[in-house]
């Protein structure tokens, strides 16, 4: 062990960006006391326990993920990276009475992308019902375009040189205590009423 890999700077859990009770009733206080408090805990936690000691240990989140992005001997350290990035991600892009107008530049950049706010929520929409299995819908920016992409598992597009600027996770823990299989109510209802287009805004342009 080299002395820099001595030095260990714990990735923290972000607090939640609302009451745990905010977003009721599209997303209970049930699901968010499981979803924030173990499952994204648990990303962090289990993230903490691998990456003392090693390189990563006194490295920013977003550098470990895009690090350790397929090198496969890291594996462990990707998913549970990736996963706490896109968590702490996830929750700001959600917002209490959030859905509604999107901010004008977005607004123009739906237009100029895919013709308007509904087909871009559309889409958003369609990419988060077929992502087969676990994973993340994300409305992205790519060039002077906003694209949707779907990620599986632990994937994110902040290693695919897009930058993030929603996301919609589809993993069934997300939904399945209110909403059982119907994921496709839980994805409509989340971009209707709680879609913090506002952060989406401040994303743009961003490095
Ligand atoms: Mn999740």
């Amino acid at each position: 062990m080299n002395t820099a890999a001595a030095l260990f700077r714990p990735i923290g859990l972000p607090p939640l960006p609302f009451d745990q009770g905010a977003l009721a009733p599209v997303i209970s206080a049930n699901t968010l006391a499981f979803h924030y408090g173990k499952h994204h805990k648990t990303y962090v936690d289990t993230l903490n326990k691998l990456i003392v000691g090693t390189e990563f240990a006194d490295m920013p989140l977003e550098s470990i993920v895009k690090t350790t992005a397929s090198h496969s001997d890291h594996a462990a350290i990707f998913n549970n990276a990736a996963q706490a990035w896109n968590h702490a991600f996830y929750w700001k892009s959600l917002r209490p009475k959030g859905g509604g107008e999107p901010p004008a530049e977005m607004k123009r950049l739906m237009e100029t992308s895919f013709g308007g706010v509904e087909q871009c929520k559309k889409e958003l929409s369609k990419a988060a019902l077929a992502q087969f299995g676990s994973g993340w819908a994300w409305l992205v920016q790519g060039g002077e375009k906003l694209k949707i992409v779907k990620t599986p598992d632990a994937m994110t597009p902040l290693t695919e040189g897009l930058k993030p600027l929603l996301t919609i996770d589809v993993w069934e823990h997300a939904y399945y205590l209110d909403y059982q299989n119907r994921r496709v109510d839980y994805v409509n209802a989340l971009i209707e009423k709680l879609a913090n287009w506002e952060f989406a805004a401040d994303n743009l342009g961003k490095k």
